[in-house]
């Protein structure tokens, strides 16, 4: 699993939220992210991802990675 940096494509290292290339800072994002889940704890990535306006990928990106905890992404229909 590689992730690329969203601006240039370049090939960004596991973990890694800098792009050597380009500069470019997914810092930024994560922030939003991080608040957005410490003001809705309980929240998954797909609400995080709709209230943030980040993609989903990127959220999950994070949470893999452990740089963030939410609850388990179980998609819940018929609610
Ligand atoms: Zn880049």
């Amino acid at each position: 699993m590689t992730d690329k940096c969203f601006k240039c494509g370049h090939i960004l290292n596991p973990g890694e939220y800098t792009c050597q290339v380009c500069g470019q800072n997914d810092m930024e994002d994560y922030r939003t992210i991080r608040n957005y889940v410490r003001s809705y704890p309980n929240s998954n990535a797909m609400q995080i991802a709709n209230a943030t306006g980040i993609s989903v990928s990127k959220i999950l990106r994070y949470i893999r990675d452990g740089s963030l905890t939410v609850v388990d992404n179980h998609p819940r229909r018929g609610r």
